[in-house]
């Protein structure tokens, strides 16, 4: 079916309400602008593409989603340069990935056109809301749902796709601590771990809960059959410097591929830095650490860039990381900003 993007219905609110958000002192996830993306997958196909008031949504208590958890999400900034243009970062990789975890989940996947004419269209509506400066960006939530009518424990036949946009500011996460996983998993071979559904996010709560409580902010997990390897974080792909190289985990079935991941990947090959992917033995990080080895760990994903470890425990001993001048996950960070805010050359085509 050829898209004609004049399909998009676009209903706008009457008065905004960005008048009355404090853009000074947001909280991550908790403010949603004026209007939302919704479409609608029924009869075979995705139909009646909108764009309309943000507000709450009518489903009956049998849809399938609040039983079987059928639901997929994404998560993508968009940033404001000097100029008032407006840029994603590598959007193509998320509308991939949002319908590589749409057939993991037996979701039928969204056109690209709905996909890219709803999201440009949509933030065109919000630019306002998009604020200019360093760490500024508008945070956006692509997500799908099961909304048919029905308990038996089959794919639906009905789906909601949606996109919701909430403004967020650079935030400063404080220390971050983690702690190996020992017990519990994140994902299993075979399992859901590459995708992006909402059930793997539900399952992490409840161990990272136990970390908490234990003094660290996060886990990383390790994989499932022998936990002797580190695998990825709750929202981070992770990265070990260990002398002057950098060791991350290769992607598989049960570690999500990440946009930051590979953007980061990329910049050290740029940078000369060498870069091993391959699987990474908690006993080696042990080791490393305890020789003076282990330089940095660093997290990367799209809520903070690079997120930096202070330290990490396991088996019940701490270990505390140096803290460097010539940090390589500072140096990822500032780059990557540049590139997103148009403030450098954009040499990979990464700027939308
Ligand atoms: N791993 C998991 C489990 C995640 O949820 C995320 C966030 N999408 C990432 C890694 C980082 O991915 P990205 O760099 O694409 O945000």
């Amino acid at each position: 079916m050829k898209y004609d993007t004049n399909q998009l219905e676009i209903n706008k609110v009457q008065k905004s309400k960005i008048e009355e958000v404090n853009f000074d002192n947001l909280v991550f996830g908790e403010i949603f602008t004026d209007h939302m993306f919704e479409c609608d997958y029924a009869n075979g196909e995705w139909q009646n593409p909108k764009i309309k008031p943000y507000g709450p949504i009518q489903l009956a208590p049998s849809a399938k989603v609040f039983h079987y958890g059928q639901a997929v999400f994404e998560g993508m900034k968009a940033y404001k340069d000097e100029d008032d243009q407006i840029w994603l970062f590598r959007p193509d990789e998320n509308f991939k990935r949002i319908n590589k975890s749409s057939a993991r989940l037996a979701i039928p996947e969204f056109p690209e056109e709905f996909f890219f004419n709803g999201l440009e269209e949509l933030l065109k509506l919000e630019k306002d809301w998009i604020k200019k400066g360093f760490g500024n960006s508008l945070y956006i939530r692509p997500f799908v749902i099961a909304t048919e009518e029905c308990v038996s424990a089959n794919p639906a036949t009905k789906y909601k796709f949606m996109i919701i946009c909430s403004p967020a500011q650079a935030y400063y996460s404080g220390e971050v601590r983690v702690q190996f996983s020992e017990k519990y998993s994140r994902a299993a071979d075979g399992g859901v771990g590459a995708a992006k559904a909402a059930g793997n996010y539900a399952a992490q709560f409840y161990p990272t809960n136990l970390a908490k409580e234990a003094g660290f902010q996060q886990i990383i997990w390790t994989d499932a059959n022998t936990h002797e390897f580190l695998e990825e974080a709750g929202t981070m792909n992770i990265f070990f410097r260990v002398g002057d190289k950098l060791i991350t985990a290769p992607t598989s079935d049960r570690i999500l591929d990440g946009v930051t991941r590979k953007s980061v990947i990329d910049l050290a090959k740029d940078l000369n830095i060498e870069v091993e992917i391959r699987r990474v033995k908690v006993s080696e990080i042990v080791e490393a650490a305890r020789k003076g080895e282990l330089k940095e760990i660093f997290g990367s994903g799209t809520a903070t860039v690079i997120n930096p470890i202070s330290g990490f425990g396991y088996k019940g001993e701490k270990f505390e990381l140096p803290k460097l001048e010539d940090s390589y996950g500072k140096s990822f960070k500032d780059r990557l900003m540049k590139i997103q805010y148009n403030q450098a050359e954009d040499k990979h085509g990464w700027r939308h």
